[in-house]
């Protein structure tokens, strides 16, 4: 007799190693249909930008040789209604069951709360698991038992339970039953999700995008970057950060393998850097925490500000101004250099984000959104929850202790930050030839290379940002 087998559902969680829904259904000894549903209708606003696309191309491809060398396979399919495609599947295969590991964005609970209530009724059991967060976003709350919206409290209360437990590995062969007939499958070619254009093909090159690839980063993390993580990680013309920030976006890692190798790093150690290093990069982790138990529990910021409201800001409708931004061309070299790199590679370093969220912002007076939806497009971390946090930290509107009163001078963040004026040079080429102490500040007029002039005079911008936010104050909860 045919065993009815069990449906796991790959979503942002495609990996072999530490995957709770995989791991359950090869708990149960049936056979597994590994399935990738190709399907916008639980995305919401936020469909899928280009870069991360790209890496979710690749992602797919080494997830499916994995699979094949465990004697499995990915099932790809697409359609307007993931609900629709499960069901078809289910009716091929004869499925018992479909697991999955949750999300967390808005629309993708109120799709994944729909097809769990259909699939029930139709009598298929639906199992949900946690696989991308330490902490489920509700079960982080304060003494009053409500969401937190300052991150130092949230930490705190975070650290008092510390994710405990090693990671689960990859199944072994011979776990991972095959059915007794595949069910017909697209090609991941199919599902065009590379622009097929040298672009996608530049910014892929930039990362090594498999399972094996995220584990050699995070060893690498572990053994040399985080004795100096503390004290290098701002510095954007370094290699002082894990870039490991898409493959936790895609789930080629999962944030408990990530915290027990660093954790694992921090007790094997007598260095007081590496120590200290590892504490400062696993509060990283908890601002990744931070920013779904706010998208969680305030599904409207993406959109929304979390504090105060903006309608009174003077926001400019300039579109020449916005592109220049997106081309990096403002004539600020750190700005330019940050847009260059995301562009170039689908990744730009946090300092850097920070400093060309606020220009735009704060110098521009463009609104926050523009950001938000460009770098929605070319990063291949693109993550709702952290863009989101991004975002409305720079518009001043977020869950921070930063008042909205902080502006960022593009010149000396640039001076302190690049020192050296490495990033600008590898990034900004029209000013290589300029040296330390003129780089992050060249003249105005007749710049190397037909570099820009400044879109605009950072002192005056300031003063004119300045009033705009001290009006919205009046208007609103604005600290
Ligand atoms: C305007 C703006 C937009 C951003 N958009 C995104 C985004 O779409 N996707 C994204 O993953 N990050 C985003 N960030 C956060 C941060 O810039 C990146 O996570 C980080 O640069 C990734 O590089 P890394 O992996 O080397 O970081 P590391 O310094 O090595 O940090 C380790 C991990 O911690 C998490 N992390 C680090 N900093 C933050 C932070 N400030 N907020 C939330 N999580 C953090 C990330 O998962 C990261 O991979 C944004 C920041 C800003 C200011």
């Amino acid at each position: 007799m045919n065993e009815a087998p069990i449906i796991v559902w790959f979503r942002s969680d495609l990996r072999l190693g530490d995957q709770p829904a995989l791991r359950a259904a090869c708990e149960t000894r049936r056979p597994i249909v590994p399935v990738y549903v190709d399907s916008d209708d639980g995305e919401g606003d936020w469909p899928l930008g280009g870069a991360a696309r790209v890496f979710l191309h690749h992602a797919l491809h080494t997830l499916d040789d994995s699979l094949k060398r465990k004697g499995s396979q990915l099932v790809v399919r697409a359609g307007d209604s993931a609900l629709a495609e499960l069901r078809r599947l289910i009716a091929e295969t004869g499925a018992a069951g479909v697991y999955w590991c949750k999300r967390y964005e808005p629309a993708a609970i109120a799709r994944d709360d729909a097809v769990q209530t259909a699939l029930t009724a139709d009598g298929v059991e639906v199992r949900r698991f946690n696989g991308s967060l330490l902490y489920e976003p509700h079960e982080v709350a304060t003494q009053q038992g409500r969401p937190y919206t300052v991150f130092t409290p949230y930490y705190k209360t975070c650290m008092k339970t510390p994710p405990l437990g090693g990671p689960h590995g990859a199944p072994r062969k011979g776990r991972l039953r095959a059915p007794e007939r595949w069910p017909r499958s697209l090609t991941i070619d199919k599902l065009t999700l590379t622009p097929g254009l040298p672009w996608g093909d530049a910014v892929a090159s930039h990362w090594p995008i498999s399972e094996p690839g995220a584990k050699r980063r995070l060893s690498k993390l572990c053994d040399e970057l985080v004795g100096d993580y503390e004290s290098v990680r701002d510095r954007p013309d370094r290699d002082g950060t894990s870039r490991l920030s898409p493959y936790l976006r895609f789930g080629l890692l999962s944030p408990r393998q990530v915290w027990s190798a660093v954790a694992q790093a921090r007790s094997a150690t007598r260095s007081n850097a590496k120590r200290q290093g590892a504490d400062a990069y696993l509060r990283q982790l908890i601002w990744r925490e931070f920013a779904y138990h706010l998208l969680y529990h305030y599904p409207q910021t993406p959109t929304e500000p979390l504090r105060g409201t903006l309608d009174r800001f003077p926001w400019r409708d300039d579109r020449a101004a916005l592109e220049r931004w997106r081309a990096g061309r403002t004539g600020y070299p750190i700005v330019d250099a940050g847009m260059r790199q995301l562009w170039a590679t689908g990744w730009m370093h946090n300092r850097v984000r920070m400093v060309v969220a606020s220009f735009l912002v704060k110098d521009l007076l463009l609104h926050w959104s523009h950001g938000a939806r460009w770098f929605w497009d070319t990063l291949v971390d693109a993550d709702l929850a952290n863009n989101t946090l991004g975002w409305q930290w720079a518009a001043g509107c977020g869950a921070d202790a930063q008042p909205y009163f902080r502006i960022f001078n593009p010149t000396t963040q640039g001076q302190r930050f690049d020192p050296d004026g490495a990033y600008v040079k590898a990034w900004v080429p029209e000013l290589r030839s300029l040296d330390a102490k003129t780089i992050h500040d060249p003249p105005p007029l007749g710049r190397p290379g037909g570099y820009p002039g400044p879109i605009v005079e950072h002192g005056a911008a300031r003063a004119e940002a300045l009033a705009a936010y001290e009006k919205c104050k009046a208007a609103s909860a604005l600290t």
